[in-house]
């Protein structure tokens, strides 16, 4: 066999001296989602890439790298190899995640945000109709596994629905052997000890994210509710109370800081005021996130992707310094894009339509476009029909993407059809701030830049 470097694995140029004294430069496998540091020689031989370079590789260090794919067989065809993955995990039909909105309405009224908010009285006979569409996937015994995610609108608005569609989906989980458990995306305003205790402890909560903006005065400012409240000291303080005094053990929370010019400047002073309320747990993970077009024009805050790499770059190590969670580089492979490549995956809307996008539901000229079925149409686990998105891979194989080309495809999978469709350029920040992340990630490892003191 004769080998040669990985096209999905990325090379840092910085050197590091280890803790036993060696020179390493740090690496990245996009195709395992593992970063290790090589010691030079072996780096220097793989940043040439040829296959005589890596021929002088002795069999036990070739063979380390093979089993990280950070080299292949080169016969073999890497990028037919990730698409492949993308396929199989799509159409596992044992894993299914089912998006669910109990409401329309959200009680905050972002600038930022594409969605359109109305309110609806709670209509039973719907709630029904999508109650049996989650049952009918938990009852297939093809299915292993179902993740149901509370999106909405304010999905909190919602939680006599929420509490009464748990009960069953729990009860049909245990009749049918299945597991269940749930995440929630919420602006926060509505959690409190009682309500984290609740989604925790009864409705199979394991995974929560929520929007924090800035600090107080800046979070309170962009992201206000409409009876003119701000919500950021009672939000971070049900958190970190709960947080602090394990009442929620395992549930995941993301804490999601969207960023434009108007807050940037302000992302330190977040990080700060998380780290000293508390925050700074293992249980929490820190995503700050670009503002981006849902359809509505965000041209005149967004930020420019490269400038916003180099800021996230800072605000990354600041974190880190805290204590705070915040990953350096993708931690796993995908298995499909999103919601929209996967037909085993769906969004549901409170009055029982089927979207295969989550930015269709509630965005004003991509919701009728975007409906891919009712719940009445779909029969006991069918996977929802195909969607806009869902000839993505294909896109991205004929190499009509430059996706095909990425070295991050592996875990970024194209970020989103959609905004590609749209002319935007989704990539995130990761394709711009690799290199830097391995340098934090070395860093963090103990590792001291050759030259320093
Ligand atoms: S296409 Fe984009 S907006 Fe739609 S579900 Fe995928 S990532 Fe989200
Ligand atoms: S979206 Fe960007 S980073 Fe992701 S695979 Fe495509 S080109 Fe690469």
């Amino acid at each position: 066999m004769t080998w040669r470097r990985s096209r999905y694995l990325l090379l840092g140029e910085e050197r590091y001296r280890d803790r036993a004294g060696r020179t390493v430069r740090m690496a990245y496998s996009a195709r395992d989602a593992s970063m290790f540091a090589l010691d030079e020689g072996t780096a220097a031989r793989l940043a040439g890439g040829g296959a005589d370079a890596l021929a002088s590789l002795d069999a036990e260090t070739l063979a380390g790298l093979a089993a990280r794919h950070a080299v292949v067989d080169t016969a073999e065809d890497e990028l037919a190899a990730v698409l492949t993955g993308y396929r199989e995990g799509s159409d596992a039909a044992g894993a299914r995640k089912i998006t669910v909105m109990p409401t329309s309405y959200c009680n905050m009224a972002c600038d930022y945000c594409g969605q359109e908010h109305f309110k609806a009285p709670v209509d039973n006979a719907r709630v029904e109709r999508v109650i049996r569409r989650v049952e009918g996937v938990i009852a297939d015994p093809e299915t292993e596994e179902v993740v149901v995610t509370w999106f909405g609108g304010e999905p909190l608005l919602a939680l006599r629905v929420i509490r009464e569609m748990t009960a069953r989906f729990t009860a049909a989980a245990g009749r049918h052997g299945t597991r269940y458990y749930a995440r929630l995306v919420t602006n926060g305003s509505l959690l409190t000890r009682r309500t984290l205790r609740e989604l925790h402890d009864e409705l199979c909560v394991r995974a929560l994210e929520v929007t924090i903006d800035g600090p107080e005065a800046v979070h309170d400012r962009r992201r206000l509710k409409r009876n003119g409240r701000g919500a950021f000291h009672r939000t971070v303080a049900a958190l970190a109370e709960a947080v602090r005094e394990g009442t929620v053990p395992g549930m995941r929370v993301g804490i999601r800081m969207n960023v434009d010019e108007q807050n940037e400047d302000t992302v330190p002073d977040l990080l700060v005021d998380l780290a000293c309320l508390g925050l700074a747990s293992p249980q929490v993970e820190i995503h700050p996130m670009p503002v981006h077009s849902w359809g509505n024009d965000v041209s005149a805050v967004e930020l420019e992707a490269r400038r916003y790499a180099q800021r996230e770059a800072e605000w990354l190590r600041l974190a880190r310094s805290l204590g705070l969670g915040i990953p350096t580089m993708p931690g796993a492979v995908k298995r499909t894009t999103c919601a929209a490549t996967s037909r085993r995956r769906e969004i549901l809307d409170p009055s029982g339509r089927v979207f295969a996008c989550s930015e269709h539901p509630l965005v004003p000229g991509a919701e009728a476009g975007g409906v891919v079925a009712t719940v009445d149409d779909l029969t006991g686990a069918a996977p929802r029909p195909a969607g806009q998105f869902d000839d993505w891979y294909e896109q991205v194989g004929d190499g009509a993407q430059q996706c095909g080309r990425c070295p991050l495809l592996p875990v970024c999978g194209g970020s989103c059809p959609k905004l590609w469709r749209e002319g935007h350029v989704p990539c995130p920040s990761v394709k711009y701030n690799w290199a830097e992340r391995l340098d934090a990630a070395a860093l963090g490892m103990g590792y001291r830049p050759v030259g320093a003191a």
